[in-house]
């Protein structure tokens, strides 16, 4: 199988399902019991959390352990939106029209709470720009959340500007980093964010665990996520998964020097050239300044639903984004981008993996000039 789908989950490294195992078989105890076991899992646990602050440029204080990016952002919204009298009488919010889903479904919510939600559209590279979000900010507006890097296109936005511009008009800044983090360079202060998302799995390490940063996290009132007996600041209850923290701390320390690989083969641009060399069509959805992994891809000369079909016991692929791929509608991020419906069917993400071979890539450029119409 040739796994072209690792912006939806990067493969688990060896070195972390190594670590896993281990912390599965030997850090079974509850890391908030007073015993030797459950005080070394604790001990374990804010390893991580201190590595993962370290990362950023933030203090381990400031993390919050949560089940993923999802719950990061429900986090980022509900418990800094919605305790916080402040804010109350600031009820605008602004979002990118090329957010991740769950960030329009938690939007979907607070409209339901009589909040009022503008979006920002992308330019014509796809990025969102600090200009374009400077247009629709408000003197009622409470939290603005642009993701650091788009999960279908790859391009990075311009955080820095964008917090620079919400820190000068008071307003609270979140922003998605589920699939820039370890991957392009978080400092958390030099970037002027309030709240920023992570989940493990987009980083080679295990589904199901992801962490949350909050700016001053002891000083604000937080409404819990989950409500429970005090676990992680009161914020999230629950046991603290102490052996996935482990294994998301071993992909922390491991990731980088994996994802290193990509600088040093650029799986992108042989791809792009071997198209070229066979005269296929194509153009590239986001354009600038990308990650060097993932690829939005229109090719109006082929049949993407063959190519997708006909190969699909050797080809991992994302048709549209991996949430909406089995819908029928074009997804979101490519119609803001301006592209037809029509156009959205001849386009198909490449995420590659870092192990990725020469031989991979021609099989992919073949199976591409087979579908051809
Ligand atoms: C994958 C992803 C998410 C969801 O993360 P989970 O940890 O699976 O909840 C959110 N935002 C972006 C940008 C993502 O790529």
């Amino acid at each position: 199988m040739i796994y072209l789908d690792t912006a939806a989950s990067y493969p688990i490294l060896p070195e972390v399902k190594k670590s896993l195992l281990d912390a599965f078989e030997n850090c079974f105890a509850n890391s908030a019991s007073s015993h030797l076991l459950g005080e070394s899992a604790l001990a374990k646990v804010n390893e991580v959390r201190e590595s993962l602050a370290d990362e950023i440029g933030a203090f381990p204080s400031e993390i919050v352990f949560t089940s993923g990016a999802t719950e990061s952002n429900n986090i980022a919204f509900k418990s800094l939106l919605l305790n916080d009298e402040s804010l109350s009488s600031k009820k605008h919010i602004v979002i990118s029209s090329i957010e991740h889903k769950c960030i329009f479904a938690i939007c979907d919510y607070f409209q339901k709470l009589g909040y009022e939600v503008s979006l920002v559209e992308p330019d014509v590279n796809g990025v969102i720009t600090a200009e374009n979000v400077k247009a629709v900010i408000r003197e009622d507006t409470a939290l603005v959340s642009i993701m650091h890097v788009n999960n279908e296109l790859g391009t990075i936005n311009p955080i820095t500007e964008i917090g620079e511009l919400c820190f000068s008009k008071g307003i609270i800044f979140h922003s998605d980093a589920a699939q820039s983090f370890c991957k392009t360079d978080i400092d958390v202060d030099d970037m002027n964010i309030d709240v920023m998302s992570f989940s493990a799995h987009k980083v080679g390490g295990p589904k199901g665990i992801g962490a949350v940063y909050i700016r001053d996290l002891r000083k604000r009132n937080l409404l819990p996520v989950i409500h429970g007996a005090g676990q992680e600041d009161g914020l999230r209850g629950g046991t603290v998964a102490a052996p996935l923290i482990i294994a998301f701390g071993k992909a922390i320390e491991v990731f980088q020097h994996a994802y290193s690989n990509f600088e040093n083969g650029d799986p992108k641009s042989c791809f792009l050239k071997k198209l070229k060399e066979n005269e296929i069509d194509y153009s590239i959805n986001g354009q600038g300044n990308t990650l060097p992994h993932i690829l939005s891809l229109s090719l109006p000369k082929t049949n993407v639903s063959v190519l997708v079909r006909e190969n699909e016991d050797t080809l991992c692929l994302a048709q549209g984004s991996a949430c909406s791929s089995k819908e029928i509608e074009a997804s979101h991020v490519l119609t803001a981008l301006g592209l037809t419906r029509e156009q959205a069917e001849h386009t198909f993400r490449i995420s590659f993996t870092h192990t990725i071979t020469n031989a991979d890539i021609d099989f992919l450029v073949s199976a591409i000039k087979k579908a051809a119409y």
